[in-house]
């Protein structure tokens, strides 16, 4: 007898973005003018790798490697986070420019996406080091941004502190020129936003507060009182954790790279951060129990915010899930495989694309902010942040709606032109969210056309 052996999940970043916009694909009207310009939309127009010297501060010189991607300049100059890591590499930095163009096309800001990233561990490095890495990777990065070309953020590992340096080392080689729009997440000092800090994680709430309201969890209409456990304890995951417990949820586990604690009956979030500013984790945290990096995944609870790296609900561990909504905090944390399980089980996934994109809205205010020097209050940019994720919600879930209804027809069409494909399946948030993003992207491309 012979057992069959599922083949392992693929999860290179890039052929998962690849999956995604071909779910998509049938979604979008007008197949025939798309289908001649999917592979424009889709290829990154530029990618960037530098290796670069820099001194330790035992005197050694390290080459360190670096990289940006700029997806997509249709809609506007490139906008995306620059972030340190060891496992940083060219397909994934690409994967998160793509998705970066098609959040900013999503909440309907005026960027094109872009990402970075600098292969290194931030965990072993010194600040003198880490300014070192940073201000060498500006150098190395050169005219490739700029205020009107591509403008970086922070990202994983990296805060406001780098974003300083890369805005000083930015305007030494641009000396008498307005370089504060250059960079977003900047300190408040030098024309940052005092709501950037927390805008991705209060972006996330904004988009899970009316998606409640608008039924997408039958029979709960507000967070007060919804269970929740969050993944990732840094900039998105700690603020989120606060956010959801002041609006009365109950945050029932959090984690970080070095493990999880689980309270059923609630954590105290105020102590919990004390807590990780301390020990530098929030393993040991008295009174809860501890549990393994992605045991926090599979605790009980209403909504699951995954807020640390990629690729964390897998084919290994979908069907563990016991959450019933999946707010996607990070970056590509649900895999395509993981997806499918999740819908059987009617599980329903709020993208990365919408969920962060509070992060990118924030910062085109900072950017607008620093185009016409202007100071705008915090209570103003928090307004209009709420206003564009209800806007962005609303459309997702009405699209994803309109998808379904029709499915019969988006099904023949894509019989039609693709015979030997095989049948789409049903449209998740996901694929609906993909399908605005990427139909904003067309028409910009068809109103410019292609030059010369
Ligand atoms: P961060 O560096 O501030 O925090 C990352 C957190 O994740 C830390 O608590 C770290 O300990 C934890 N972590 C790392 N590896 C882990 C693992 N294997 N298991 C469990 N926890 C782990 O980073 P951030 O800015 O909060 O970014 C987190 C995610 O949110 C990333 O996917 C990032 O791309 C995404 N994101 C961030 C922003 C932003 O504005 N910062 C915007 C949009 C999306």
């Amino acid at each position: 007898m012979t057992t069959t052996v599922a083949a392992p999940e693929d999860l290179n970043l890039h052929h998962i973005v690849k999956q995604q916009f071909d779910r998509a694909v049938p979604f979008a009207d007008d197949l025939h003018g798309w289908r001649g310009i999917a592979e424009w939309l889709f290829e990154p127009e530029c990618i960037l790798e530098v290796t670069m010297p820099v001194r330790l501060d035992d005197g050694f010189v390290h080459m360190f490697r670096g990289y940006r991607v700029l997806h997509s300049s249709i809609r506007g100059p490139g906008k995306g986070g620059i972030r340190f890591h060891p496992d940083a590499g060219v397909d994934e930095v690409k994967a998160l420019a793509t998705w970066m163009s098609w959040k900013c096309a999503l909440v309907d800001v005026p960027f094109g996406g872009a990402k970075g990233g600098v292969v290194c561990d931030p965990h072993l490095r010194s600040a003198g080091e880490q300014e070192r890495i940073t201000r060498r990777f500006t150098a190395a990065l050169g005219d490739n941004i700029g205020p009107h070309t591509d403008i970086p953020a922070p990202d994983l590992y990296t805060n406001a502190q780098t974003m300083a340096w890369i805005y000083d080392t930015y305007s030494m080689m641009h000396p008498g020129e307005a370089n504060l729009p250059v960079v977003t997440g900047k300190p408040v000092e030098i024309g940052g936003l005092a709501a950037r800090d927390g805008a991705t994680a209060q972006g996330a709430f904004y988009v899970t507060e009316h998606f409640l309201e608008l039924g997408g969890l039958p029979g709960i209409e507000t967070v007060d009182g919804v269970t929740v456990a969050i993944q990732g304890f840094g900039n998105a995951g700690r603020h989120a954790a606060h956010l959801f417990h002041e609006a009365g949820a109950i945050i029932v586990g959090v984690s970080d790279s070095k493990g999880g604690i689980y309270d059923p009956a609630g954590l105290d979030v105020g102590a919990v951060a004390r807590f990780k500013d301390q020990h530098g984790t929030v393993v040991g945290y008295p009174g809860a129990d501890t549990l393994p990096p992605t045991g926090v995944l599979e605790v009980e609870c209403q909504i699951l915010v995954p807020a640390a790296i990629e690729n964390q609900i897998t084919s290994n561990n979908a069907d563990r899930i016991r959450a019933m909504v999946i707010v996607e905090a990070a970056n590509g944390p649900v895999t395509p495989a993981a997806d499918d399980m999740l819908a059987e089980r009617g599980v329903k996934v709020i993208p990365d694309i919408l969920a962060n994109a509070g992060g990118v809205v924030v910062s085109y205010f900072e950017w607008a902010q620093n185009i016409e020097n202007q100071q705008w209050e915090t209570h103003d940019v928090l307004e209009k942040l709420r206003k564009k994720m209800r806007r962005a919600t609303e459309v997702v879930v009405t699209r994803r709606a309109a998808l379904v209804e029709s499915i019969d027809t988006y099904r023949e069409r894509w019989a039609e032109a693709m015979p030997d494909a095989p049948p789409i399946p049903l449209p998740d948030l996901r694929t609906a969210a993909q399908v605005v993003a990427i139909q904003r992207c067309r028409t910009a491309a068809l109103h410019r056309g292609v030059w010369p």
